[in-house]
């Protein structure tokens, strides 16, 4: 708006010397055609002087035109008024004046709107060729159709994708850039969408299809947007080749039935392991505890030996293979879980106590604090929380010292959930093994020490526990002890039984 008032200001401004020239020659030209006519001709004197003023003004602008008028009154006034001072005169004097005033008024109005209607057309011009320039650089391929279906402009980008010359495309019917089988539909859609024009996505959630000049089809999307002014509508329509995007969406749902396909599978050959596995282990298991019996007496010290290493071998391996199981009945989606409110203290108590003996052995000191707050329930499955705190103590008991402690400790680190922290005086973890805990298998070197364990605990700890909705925490520092801890769902233990 700015630039175009500045434009008129400008072109007002450029009335130049040359036009009051013209405005003096008009005028002294008009006096000599009037001194040479005939005396007859008396009755129109002042009409001669008009030509002049209106040349002055049209040409010169309107301070010329004035200059003009100014100029020929006082001609009119050394040449005829002295002959002649009638009042009739006078006042055709005037009107002369007044007329002449009305003429330059008038042609200057008329010279602003020529000069207003070549700047307007100026700007309309550049406005044009901006939004041409947008419509050229569109990433994607951009037609304009009128209500017809006539395509009535076309982007460079039409030309890739369809592979059509601009002038091939201009004025011929946009079906031509659709496949003939989905004519018909197309048409249908195009009428319902020129009744009542929005902004839009075309034909949502249907696979929409492009025809190149070369007859090959390919997956499109295309958003429509109306212009409408008046009875006059214009349809652009932007148009996107997804053929990759689909192909990638295509790959992608062929990989997860693979995948679904290859757990399904995996689930199916767990369950027929654990059977495979466990029971033999049962047989080796149960035997051996018989012969362990040995209600003949006729064992030696030494066969006893054997027996008491054949069970806790088998112990070993019934724990690894429960584990192994559970870790990849996890990864396979098929553990099932019980989750029901759950009071978390009874379940830390069993714990304890399950792991007092082992404790007792490593002389290790158990104990537990429990908050003043009121009774908790957690979200939980109570066997799968058992078995994630036993793992979390018996490391705490296994990887601690003669005389160490192990504390388990409840707290309340946020609305809404419960911490079961375990923490002990024990060895600690060196900060450079940190990143490898929670890895299948990973003993951080403790597979050198006489400590017994698979390294499958702690990754199952943290599976189970997601598994329920919670986190698995930790921090620790090498020869000071380490801190474990489980953030579980929760809420006031009366608040659940009120709404029950
Ligand atoms: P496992 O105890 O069967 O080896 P885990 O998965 O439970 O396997 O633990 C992995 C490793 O993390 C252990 O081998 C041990 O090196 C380390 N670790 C776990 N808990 C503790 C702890 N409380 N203190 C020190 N090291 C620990």
């Amino acid at each position: 708006m700015a630039l175009w008032g500045e434009r008129r200001l400008a072109g007002l401004a450029s009335v130049d010397g040359s036009g009051y020239l013209f405005a003096v020659v008009a005028v002294v030209l008009a006096l000599a055609l009037r001194l040479a006519l005939p005396d007859w001709l008396q009755g129109v004197q002042f009409i001669t002087f008009f030509p002049a003023v209106i040349l002055s003004a049209f040409v010169g602008g309107t301070s010329a035109g004035l200059l003009a008028i100014a100029l020929s009154l006082l001609a009119a006034v050394a040449f005829i008024l002295p002959a002649d001072t009638l009042p009739a005169k006078a006042l055709a004097l005037s009107l002369f004046a007044a007329v002449s005033i009305a003429n330059v008024a008038i042609v200057s109005a008329l010279r602003r709107a020529a000069a207003d209607v070549k700047q307007l057309n100026a700007v309309l011009q550049e406005n044009g060729q901006v939004f041409r320039g947008l419509f050229e650089m569109a990433p994607d391929a951009a037609v304009v159709v009128d209500k017809t279906g006539t395509i009535v402009a076309a982007n460079a980008q039409m030309e890739k994708v369809f592979g059509y010359r601009r002038g091939e495309l201009e004025r011929r019917p946009f079906d031509i850039l659709v496949p003939p089988h989905l004519r018909d539909r197309h048409a249908q859609h195009f009428a319902g969408y020129a009744a009542n024009p929005q902004p839009r996505p075309m034909g949502k959630n249907q696979h929409l299809f492009g025809l190149r000049k070369d007859g090959s089809e390919f997956p499109v999307e295309i958003s429509l947007a109306p212009f409408v002014r008046g009875g006059w509508v214009l349809i652009s329509a932007a148009i996107r080749d997804v053929s990759a995007h689909r192909q990638i969406e295509a790959e992608l749902v062929a990989a997860r039935e693979k995948a679904q396909v290859a757990s399904l599978a995996k689930t199916d050959f767990l369950s027929s392991m654990s059977h495979e596995l466990r029971t033999p282990l049962n047989a080796v298991l149960g035997f051996g505890q018989l012969l362990a019996l040995d209600q003949d007496g006729t064992l030696t010290a030494r066969q006893k030996g054997y027996v008491a290493d054949i069970l806790k071998a088998g112990e070993h391996l019934y724990e690894l293979v429960n584990d192994v199981l559970d870790l990849a009945a996890i990864e396979a989606g098929g553990l099932k879980l019980f989750i029901l409110p759950t009071l978390p203290l009874p379940v830390i108590r069993q714990a304890l106590d399950f792991l007092a003996p082992l404790a007792a052995a490593s002389q290790v000191v158990l104990d537990m604090a429990v908050p003043t707050a009121p009774p908790m329930l957690v979200l939980a499955d109570e066997r799968r929380l058992l078995q994630a705190l036993l793992n979390l103590v018996s490391n705490a008991i296994k990887y601690n010292r003669a005389g160490g402690r192990v504390r388990v400790e409840v707290s309340l680190p946020a609305a809404g959930r419960l911490r079961i922290l375990v923490a002990d005086t024990g060895i600690g973890i060196p900060a450079d093994r940190q990143a490898a805990l929670f890895q299948p298998f990973e003993r951080l070197g403790a597979a050198q020490s006489r400590v017994e364990g698979t390294g499958v605990g702690l990754v199952l700890t943290r599976r189970l526990v997601e598994a329920m909705g919670g986190t698995v925490g930790f921090d620790s520092i090498e020869g000071e002890g380490s801190r474990f801890w489980i953030d579980l769902p929760a809420e006031e233990a009366g608040t659940h039984s009120s709404r029950m």
